[in-house]
């Protein structure tokens, strides 16, 4: 039988220009989900609330006016030669997923082998932190965070590991707490060198060398 050639359209794809409700247009949204939970939005206590979510919303979700690019600019070349791993640990992630908008929270590891420049540690965290107030699926945040790294600081690698728990899988569906789900994008070295992808797995192993006070 002869299969039927598939054809590619060639028509451009025209990128919607989505027009961004009012507060007061999303604080409606929110009296009608009041009302399909089976509650009174008029009632006293809730009177307040579609602010207050609406108000959430725009911390929860506040990830897309800000650039990751333009967190990692500010580089510094004065390392005296330092070429070894540099890893950020335990970054608090608090996102939420696109199918359900349920929080998933956990923690990151970021780490990259510097190629002459490296970014203020803190900047490590802040771009987790923009990619993880969207909306989110936790394979995306993994990626997203690893290739902003490789895309702007160009390192010799880099390698993102995220393990979080889902609260649209604990608390609701199949109902099952304590689970998690683990992630991880190795980029360059960590992907193609075992002893250095050990060092940066071995390096999340091992307990802080702090002493406690
Ligand atoms: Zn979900």
């Amino acid at each position: 039988m002869k299969k039927k050639k598939k054809t590619i359209s060639k028509k451009p794809v025209q990128k919607v220009q989505l027009k961004k409700p009012s507060n007061a247009e999303a604080e409606k949204a929110v009296r009608t989900l009041i009302s399909f939970v089976g509650e009174d939005p008029d009632r006293e206590g809730l009177l307040d609330t579609p602010k207050r979510v609406v108000k959430a919303y725009q911390d929860w979700y506040g990830g897309y006016n800000l650039d990751p690019k333009e967190v990692l600019n500010k580089t510094f070349s004065e390392i005296h030669g330092y070429d070894e791993i540099i890893m950020l640990k335990d970054i608090r992630v608090e996102s939420h997923c696109e199918h359900h908008m349920a929080p998933f929270i956990g923690s990151a590891h970021v780490a990259y082998l510097p190629n002459k420049r490296v970014v203020g540690i803190s900047k490590l965290a802040r771009i987790t932190r923009i990619f993880s107030k969207r909306m989110q699926v936790q394979e995306k945040l993994t990626a997203e965070i690893a290739n902003c790294l490789q895309e702007v600081l160009k390192p010799r690698g880099v390698a993102v590991v995220i393990e979080a728990q889902h609260e649209c899988m604990t608390t609701r569906g199949i109902n099952e707490p304590g689970i998690s789900m683990v992630t991880s994008q190795l980029l360059g070295k960590f992907r193609t060198d075992a002893s250095t992808r050990k060092e940066f797995y071995s390096m999340i192993k091992q307990g802080s060398i702090l002493k406690k006070v």
